[in-house]
């Protein structure tokens, strides 16, 4: 297939990147509105700061042009802040941003000092993944369109919609390709 955009307006963006090249993927960073172009198949949007990165997407111009290939049904995956992007809702902010994703989202919901720790669990049929937070949130409602695919200690850090992965945590942060792997196949 194509070759996957990464939002690189802010945040962990280069460790997506290096991702897809252990995979073999190809990628293109996406800083301007014109970076995404029909060679663009699937979008990764990074972990790091939502409120920032909402404000450098409209900005730049690429909220429409991320928005519209979401719209498409094209392949989205938001990692932590990208999960906040994606969210319908969010509890403890009055910004909604691609409202793509039928969850709310509470931000920094393990605190914001102290919200980072890594665990284990499976993210669908990817079993015993290594789970990396860092001030992630955690979904708190999940409509019926969205799918459960990571439960820790009772929350839902993990969803898919179609062609919307969406994760609090942080797979480009560990050595493990298979969540990669899977938004690949979409
Ligand atoms: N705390 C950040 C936010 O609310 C998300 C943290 C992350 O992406 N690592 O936007």
């Amino acid at each position: 297939h194509g070759v996957t955009g990464i939002l690189a307006v802010q945040g962990a963006f280069a460790e997506h990147a290096a991702m897809l090249d252990r995979l073999g993927a190809p990628w293109k960073l996406l800083r301007a509105a014109d970076d995404l172009d029909g060679s663009i198949d699937r979008v990764i949007l990074p972990g790091g700061e939502s409120t920032t990165q909402g404000k450098l997407l409209r900005s730049t111009g690429l909220f429409e042009k991320v928005a519209a290939h979401i719209a498409a049904g094209k392949p989205v995956f938001g990692t932590c802040a990208g999960m906040i992007l994606l969210a319908d809702r969010l509890e403890n902010d009055d910004n909604v941003y691609f409202a793509a994703l039928d969850a709310t989202v509470r931000r920094n919901a393990y605190g914001r000092q102290l919200g980072s720790f890594a665990a284990t669990a499976d993210f669908g049929e990817v079993r015993d993944f290594p789970l990396v937070f860092i001030r992630g949130p955690y979904v708190v409602s999940v409509g019926p369109r969205a799918q459960v695919m990571t439960e820790v200690n009772g929350n839902v850090v993990g969803l898919k919609q179609g062609n919307i992965l969406a994760t609090a945590f942080h797979p480009e942060l560990t050595d493990d390709t298979r969540i990669h792997e899977l938004f690949l196949s979409l």
